[in-house]
Formats: C-alpha cells, structure tokens, sequence
C-alpha cells in the first residue's frame, strides 16, 4: 500500500481533489499555453441568428457560437437553447426538428424526480446529436406572478420543486456529455420591461425564496454554467451583481462554472468582469441594445490597463473550459455532423411527462373517464390539427412540423417567435383511443351551431387555449377570445361538459361550476394529444399536482397586472408615431410578498385560491395514515393506500409550517414523493425533509438557521387539504451546507 507521504507531492495534492478540481487543473495548464488574444475569444460568444457572417464563419444559426482552439484541443461552444428541446427559432435550420417536451410546468406538476431526469437526458441527447455542446437550459425562475409570460418555461411557485425537478433536469442534460445552463439568476419574473426593470426585494426573503430553488438545483444539477437575468436586482443589473454573483453564487455555493449574461444583458465591462461575470453572450446584441460590446475589445484593454487584473481574465477562461472539461464535452466532443436522433424514443418521454402532468382539477359524478362509445362532440382549441405550443426562445420544431403557424405583427417576442401548434391532434388521438364512438369536432366559432350540437351529443369536450410567450406578460388570467363565454354556453346545454385546458399556467374559471370536469394540460408537448386523450378514456389514470396556485379572481395576485405596462404603453405610443427603437423607461417592481411567494401568499394575504398549490384529483383514491416524524433525522414516514379500484400514483406531500424573518408563519412544501399503488396496495414511505424550507437566513452568519421550535407538519392532498398532522421538535443548530 502506498501512503499519502509515500507519494510525490503533486500526486499527493491530487489524491483528495474531485473531477471538478482535476478539470480545473487541466484547465489552467491550457489557459496558461494561451495568448491574450486566445483567451478573449472565449468570453464573448457570437449570436449566429442575427450575425450576417454566420455562413461564413461556419456558425450553426442557433443561440450562440465560440470558435474552438485547436491547437489546444477545445472544441467550438456551439449554443441552443433550451428547456422544451431542441429549439429552432423560426425555422432558422430548415426542417430540423427536435422531441418538444411539455411545458416546463407540467414537468413540474409531476413532482416526479426521475421524469425530469430522463426529460433532461432526452433533450441534451438530442443536442449532442444535432452538434450542440451547450444547452440553455434550467429554467428556474420562481412563478411570483400567475399572468407571467414565461411561467411555463419555469417549474412553478415552490422553491423545493423547482429546486429538485430544476437539478435533476439539468444533470439529465449533461449526462450527455455537454453542458447546461440553470437560469435566470436573479428574478426574471416578469416579460414586461425585463431588460429595463429593477427587481426589488428584501435580500434575505431573496436568499429563502428564488435562491433557494438555485441553491438546491445547483446541488443536484451541478450545472456547467449559469445564466443571468436581463434585470437589475435591488438597482444593480443581474449581470454586473457583485453580491449575487461573487458573494452567493461563487462564494456561499462554491460555483465552479461559468457565469454567462443573457443575451443583450451586459451594460458595463468592468463592472461586470469585477463582479464575476465570465461571458457576455450574443454579444453583437449588446452593441444594438446596450451602446456597444463589452467583453471584447473593451474588456483586453481593460487588462491591458490593468483595470482588470490578469488573474481574473484566467480565472474567467479557466472556469468555461474547465466547466467543459468536467461534464464532458472536450474529451468526447460532441458530433461535427448532425447524427438522427431517437424520434420515436423521444415521443415515449415527451408522452410519460404529459400523461403523468396533467391535472385533473374537477370530475363532477365521475363523469371521466369516459365511455368509449356514444356521441362526443369535441369543441375548438384547434383540436382537429394539434396542441399549443408556447412562444419565445424555448419553442420547439417539432417532429412533424408544426400545423399551425402564426406571425406575430407587434409585440417584444414578434422578431423571434411566431404562435405555433404540434402536430399531435387530440381529436384524432381520441378516436383511435375509442374507435367505437362517434366523435365529431366543431371549430366553436359558430356558438349558436356548436351549442345546439352540444345539446345532441351526450360528453361535450372542449379545448381551451391561452398563449403565452417570452417577452410578453398576459393581461388578465381570463381566456381569451370569448371562450369563457363558449364555456358557459355549452356547459348550459350539457351537463356532461369537459374542458381541457391547453395553457401557460393559471387561468379563470367562471364557469366551474357548470361544467363536470376540467383537466389542466398545460402545453403539452409533442404527444400532448394522445396523453390528453389517454387520460380522459382512463388508459392513464391522472396523477398531475398543481405546482402553481390557480387564483380565484385577477385581484388576489400580489400584483394583479405587470408592473411597467404604463411605461410599456408610452413605448408603443412612440413606436406608432414612427420613432425607431425607443426604450422603454426604466421601472421597479415591488416584490413586496418577499420570501411569500405563491401559496405562501395566500396564506398569510388570508385568500382562498380557485385551486390551490399541490391539488389533483385521480381516479381513485388514497388513504393515508400513521405519520411518524423522526425529528432527529428530520424524516417523516406515513402510510399510504390505493382504497379505489384501479391502479392509481400518489403524491405524499409534507408541509412544514414555519416562521419568516418576519415572524409571519406559513406552511412550506418540505418533501414529496410519487407512490404508485393497485387497487387495495398499502405501502409506508419514508421521506428526507429539506430543513432549508422552514429555516430563515441568517445574512450576517451566512448561514441557515433552525430556531429551536416545534414545527406543525401535516400530510396534504395540497397545501391547505390536511389529512395527517403531527409535529418536528428541532433543538436549535446552524445548517450549513
Ligand atoms: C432568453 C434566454 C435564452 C436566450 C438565447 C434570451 O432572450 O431570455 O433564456 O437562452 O435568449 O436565446
């Protein structure tokens, strides 16, 4: 045996240090052979989507481009986005289609850890396959508001669900051997103005909210990289964050990735080099939005005036190249040539997270399933052609192509995104699933004819749409397009009405009441309608759980309409008077509910929500009994039965109830666990709480502390439907990690 003073001492130094140290190392021989023009290259990468060279240069039309260096054996960073899949936005690469996963949303109405991991791993697979080595992905935003136009790219409310689905999704990702981004840090909760916008909060209900979910992601995911927001946070712009970046990131998590901007994100060199920014992307949208580039030419003569110190440019470089080294992608290189992928692997997935997002939110009479035969009428939502899809960088081609596409003609997200459908067709999904029923389709256009059809049919379907997209906040959580009104009309001339909802996240329901059943689809991706039709014929028995509150009225929002629009609207004002580009002014946003984000907001506001976070109905149903918390370990186990007739997967939810830095009290989602079960099967399931989410920070320890305290803990069907309770006694200690 050989002992460590035996070993010569570089050896000796290696012999504790863990791949992330030995890439870095590797890494810093190589930047140390480069010169000073060499290592720039790697801090600012290219935007091929709006650069005219890009033929030229041999960049992939996508999000971003870094030549490699050969010499040195780094391959090119070759960047698309994003969470969905593959993106391919507005078709810059004709034909190329990629698997469309479902909203990130109804990923995280899975609650389901290994979906989200093996989503990840399909969409970094087909990245790789497609010649990417970088996927932006990790879409981690907190839903503060429900109108939010990129709600459905992010994995909910709850800092522990996003945290965990965010965390396994990206390691699903860079199994593949390439990398993958967690974004936006900090607060990109809004579309309205996110470039000009300045998001306030409290640091510490910061720090127990939105990064917290960063926090835990960042421990599961080990990304290669994270992205920052486009928006000032507490008056300093994301990418030029001294605190958030160096202080929490780097310092308090011990990040050893790289950090890129957003694209057209940077405003400043120093600064932001100094605060630990190491890459401006797509920088030739800074030079058009933010008065030039600012980590090329700039950012050497910076160096070379010593105003940032030559150490940090290494430590910029060494931290990409190193961060490529560790997932993976120098020593086995993605593909130089795209390879097919797995199309009908991919559909597989795309199908499981669909089936197993779907929530179903009412089933009046156990209307669903249904029966497969009769006369079922399906109504609107472009159900004979597809599912929605929602807009911005995250959209996906999909295989199949998309059947139908839209062209914005205003609107931020008209340059980049057009309103498009996936060819999986619902009506044609439910006749193959009921080959013996007569099922017709009405576009719903003519109310007068659809209702008298409704009043024939015996189930009424009807398909429910609301569009949302990056760069754009909805107005209202109400339909649009008069189908609130479509709804109530038909659901008046049959009480067997169901409405599925094709959405970006929450919407209105004035018509609840009338209807017998509604199932939230969200986007639901490439084979949303055979997962939609699976579910309602009740091949799939619904296991989704609401990861979002669904609100009762617009009002009981924190903030009912985006802060900003008023600058918005004089924008617009301008633009339609014939000035080119005007800015729009700059704005706050209140966060005032600090670390309350999402249900914790209703609680302590004292509302009741239209559906509150953690609900779904199944076609069983589950008893569950003897809870036991282990206070020492911080573990509970409880009991849980499948007392239906058909096999059925549910969720165990473990609510904490716990004080803020404000001493309000509130109930926290401090575990889960999906449990499938057949009918009369009994199991007793053991769950790790995550003390974090009943801690307070302590910003002057840098640490989270757990008062000595009895902490309420409830089993919940949802975080207010308590069907156990019991209770964690903590003896006082300081959580570190
Ligand atoms: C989005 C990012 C995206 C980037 C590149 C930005 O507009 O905010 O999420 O990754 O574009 O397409």
């Amino acid at each position: 045996m050989i002992t460590r003073s035996a070993m010569p001492s570089e050896a000796r130094a290696r012999a504790g240090e863990t791949s992330a140290d030995a890439a870095r190392r590797r890494a810093r021989a190589l930047v140390a052979e480069m010169s000073l023009d060499e290592k720039l290259v790697f801090l600012a990468s290219y935007f091929p989507l709006v650069n005219p060279r890009r033929d030229e240069f041999g960049m992939t039309p996508a999000a971003g481009y870094i030549p490699g260096l050969e010499r040195l054996g780094l391959p090119a960073l070759k960047l698309t986005d994003a969470g969905l899949g593959v993106a391919n936005p507005r078709e810059c690469r004709p034909g190329d289609t990629a698997t469309a996963l479902p909203s990130a949303l109804s990923t995280a109405a899975t609650f389901d850890l290994n979906l989200a991991g093996e989503g990840g791993r399909m969409i970094g697979a087909e990245a790789r396959a497609k010649t990417f080595n970088i996927l932006l992905a990790g879409g981690l935003n907190l839903t503060r508001d429900p109108w939010a136009g990129r709600n459905f790219e992010y994995f909910g409310e709850d800092p522990l669900l996003s945290g965990r689905l965010a965390g396994e999704s990206v390691a699903g990702v860079q199994s593949n051997r390439i990398a993958s981004t967690l974004k936006h840090l900090a607060l990109n909760c809004q579309e309205t103005g996110r470039m000009v916008l300045d998001a306030r909060i409290d640091p510490v209900a910061l720090r127990e909210s939105d990064l917290l979910a960063f926090e835990i992601a960042l421990e599961i995911g080990e990304p290669a990289s994270v992205m920052t927001a486009y928006n000032r946070v507490n008056g300093i712009y994301a990418a030029e964050h001294d605190e958030l970046i160096n202080g929490v990131l780097k310092g308090d998590w011990g990040f050893d990735g790289w950090v890129m901007s957003d694209w057209g994100a940077v405003h400043s060199t120093e600064d932001s080099a100094l605060a630990g920014l190491d890459q401006e992307s797509g920088f030739e949208l800074d030079g058009i939005l933010n008065g030039g580039v600012y980590f090329t030419d700039r950012l050497k003569a910076a160096v070379v005036e010593g105003r940032v110190p030559t150490s940090r440019l290494d430590d910029m470089v060494e931290r990409i190249v190193g961060a490529m080294i560790r997932v993976g992608a120098v020593d086995d290189p993605a593909p130089a040539a795209s390879q097919p992928i797995q199309t009908e692997a991919g559909g597989r997935v795309a199908q499981r997270v669909a089936e197993a997002g779907c929530v179903l939110l009412r089933n009046e009479k156990a209307l669903l399933p249904l029966s497969p035969t009769g006369r079922i009428l399906v109504v609107g939502g472009d159900a004979d052609v597809g599912v929605l899809s929602g807009g911005g960088s995250s959209q996906v081609r999909s295989v199949g192509g998309a059947p139908i596409e839209v062209a914005l003609t205003s609107g931020d997200s008209a340059w980049f995104c057009r309103r498009t459908f996936h060819a999986s067709s619902p009506l044609r999904a439910l006749q193959e699933c009921a080959p013996d029923a007569e099922i017709a389709f009405l576009r719903g256009d003519d109310v007068a004819a659809t209702v008298k059809a409704a009043t024939d049919a015996d189930t009424v379907v009807i398909f429910a749409t609301q569009w949302h997209t990056e760069a754009t906040d909805a107005e209202t959580l109400a339909l649009p397009d008069g189908q609130d009104d479509l709804i109530a009309a038909i659901a008046a001339a049959n009480a067997r009405t169901v409405v599925v909802l094709e959405t970006g996240g929450p919407v209105l329901m004035p018509w609840l009441d009338a209807v017998a059943a509604v199932l939230a689809a969200w986007y639901p991706g490439q084979k949303g309608g055979e997962a939609i039709a699976r579910i309602l014929f009740g091949a799939v028995n619904p296991s989704g759980r609401l990861p979002i509150t669904f609100p009762a009225t617009d009002g009981q929002a924190p903030r009912p309409l985006p802060a900003g629009l008023e600058q918005l609207r004089e924008r617009d004002a301008r633009i339609a008077a014939g000035e080119k580009h005007p800015p729009i002014a700059p704005f706050a946003v209140d966060y005032h509910e600090g670390a309350n984000v999402g249900y914790r907001w209703y609680e302590v506001s004292g509302q009741t929500p239209l559906f509150p976070f953690g609900f779904g109905l199944s076609y069983t149903a589950f008893r569950h009994a003897d809870l036991e918390v282990d206070s020492c370990a911080h573990a509970v186990s409880v009991g849980v039965e499948n007392v239906g007739d058909r096999a059925g997967v549910e969720t165990v939810q473990v609510y904490v109830r716990a004080r803020d830095s404000q001493g309000l009290a509130t109930w926290r989602l401090a575990g889960f666990v999906r449990v499938a079960l057949e009918p009369g099967e009994a199991r007793t399931v053991r769950l790790e709480l995550e003390p974090r989410t009943y801690s307070v920070w302590d910003s002057k320890g840098r640490a989270w502390r757990l008062a000595e305290a009895r902490y309420p803990v409830a089993i919940g069907r949802s975080v207010t439907d308590h069907v156990l309770t019991g209770a964690l006694e903590v003896a006082s200690f300081r959580h570190t990690e």
